[in-house]
C-alpha cells in the first residue's frame, strides 16, 4: 500500500465539478485518507512547482493556482501513485484519453483539473508539505476485500 497526493485545482472547485472528480477516484477503489482546503501562497507555489519555475508559463500557472483555494487530499492503495496518474490522464486535457479525469473534464494544459504526485519519492515529500502525520488517517474501508484479492494487499 502507498499514499499519494491529489490536489483539486481552483478551476475544479470554481466549476463545481469537485464532487464528480473525487467520485472517479472513489469508484476506482482508491481510498481517501486525508483531505482539507488550502490557499496556495507564493512561497508554497515556488516550492511545489520548483521543477518548472523556469518555464515561460510559470507566472500564469502561479496566478491560476492561487486565484481561489484548492483541496488537497491523500489517497491510499496498492500502487496508488501510478494508478492515480493513470486515472488523472495526460497533462494536456485536450490529448488526455477519454475516461480519464483530464480527458473527460478539461480542455486546458494549465487548468488541468488535478495535480497528482509523479513518483513515490515526490508523494512522500508533497504529502509532508500539506499534511501533519495526524491528518492522514489509518483506517480500512469495509469493502476492501471486494476491491482487492487477499494476496494483493
Ligand atoms: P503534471 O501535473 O501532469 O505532473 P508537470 O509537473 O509537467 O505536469 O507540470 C505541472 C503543471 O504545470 C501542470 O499540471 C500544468 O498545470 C502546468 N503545465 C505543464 N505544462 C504546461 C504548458 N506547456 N503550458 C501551460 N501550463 C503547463
Amino acid at each position: 500500500m502507498e499514499n499519494t497526493l491529489v490536489i483539486f485545482k481552483p478551476a475544479t472547485i470554481q466549476r463545481g465539478i469537485l464532487g464528480e472528480v473525487i467520485s472517479r477516484l472513489e469508484k476506482k477503489g482508491i481510498w481517501l485518507v486525508g483531505i482539507k482546503m488550502v490557499w496556495f501562497n507564493d512561497e508554497l507555489l515556488d516550492l511545489h512547482y520548483a521543477h518548472i519555475k523556469d518555464k515561460a508559463f510559470f507566472p500564469q500557472l502561479k496566478e491560476a493556482m492561487s486565484i481561489s483555494p484548492v483541496v488537497v487530499s491523500c489517497w491510499k492503495g496498492v500502487d496508488a501513485v501510478e494508478t492515480v496518474r493513470a486515472v488523472a490522464g495526460a497533462t494536456n486535457c485536450r490529448s488526455a484519453l477519454p475516461g480519464t479525469i483530464r480527458g473527460d473534464f478539461g480542455m486546458s494544459i494549465q487548468r488541468n483539473i488535478v495535480h497528482t504526485s509523479d513518483s513515490k519519492e515526490s508523494a512522500e515529500i508533497e504529502l509532508k508539505r500539506f499534511f501533519k502525520d495526524e491528518e492522514i488517517f489509518d483506517y480500512k474501508l469495509n469493502n476492501h476485500e471486494y476491491i482487492y484479492a487477499f494476496d494483493e494487499i
